[in-house]
């Protein structure tokens, strides 16, 4: 059983796109929610800072951390490495402090699979259409269209995880879906009814599907 003064591990996913990251941004701002940093084999982007955004290392490395039993959590992402190291994860939620999780279906998976001692909660981000999605990718890849088409492909195959989270939420806007995941997440804390529609959720996944 959890224990009342530990944190909570809230976990984000979303396919890309999705405005996932800005969100986990918005809830770490809450007074004591804390990111978890990544480990990646990923190169930083330009405005990515190590030990901030992710701690990059090379494979090496990476492999390393494999060897040691050090990750809570890792998967194969685009070709990079990324993973939850375990120790500084558990370090916050011993102080009590609930802790944020930027990852992908498959480190939601390991995650949810280890049953650790405290309480996890799950969300899956979605964007409100295909459309939507699709000039969101094309503005971020604007170089690339290619890569906008096959993030739309992965897109695909990301979705049908949804089904594996405890809660799905749609970025139609991004205060309004900032606060459902807020309110859900102290509902979940303090053990009160979730304001929640799981088959108007099924209807939205069907129409991204089609
Ligand atoms: P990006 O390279 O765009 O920052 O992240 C690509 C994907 O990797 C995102 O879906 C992100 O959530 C996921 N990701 C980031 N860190 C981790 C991690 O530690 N573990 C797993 N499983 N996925 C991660």
């Amino acid at each position: 059983m959890p224990s009342e003064k530990d944190g909570v591990m809230i976990v984000l996913s979303s396919p890309s796109g999705a405005g996932k990251t800005t969100l986990v941004k918005m809830l770490s701002e809450i007074n004591n929610f804390e990111i978890s940093i990544s480990h990646t084999t990923r190169q930083p982007r330009p405005n990515e800072i190590s030990g901030r955004d992710y701690i990059f290392v090379n494979q090496e490395n990476f492999k390393r951390l494999i060897k040691n039993e050090e990750f809570l959590e890792y998967a194969k992402v685009f070709n990079n490495f990324y993973g939850t190291t375990r120790t500084p994860v558990i370090e916050k939620l011993d102080r009590g402090e609930n802790v944020l999780f930027d990852i992908d279906w498959q480190g939601a998976d390991q995650i949810k699979n280890k049953k650790l001692d405290y309480k996890l909660v799950t969300f899956f981000i979605l964007p409100p259409s295909k459309e939507e999605l699709f000039v969101r990718l094309s503005n971020r890849d604007m170089k690339d269209k290619l890569i906008a088409d096959e993030r739309m492909k992965q897109f695909e195959r990301d979705l049908l995880h949804w089904i594996n989270y405890d809660y799905v939420v749609i970025n139609d806007n991004l205060d309004k879906c900032f606060s459902k995941i807020k309110n859900l997440i102290y509902a979940e804390i303090n053990s009160d009814s979730k304001d929640y529609d799981r088959e108007y959720i099924r209807s939205h996944v069907d129409r991204l599907i089609s």
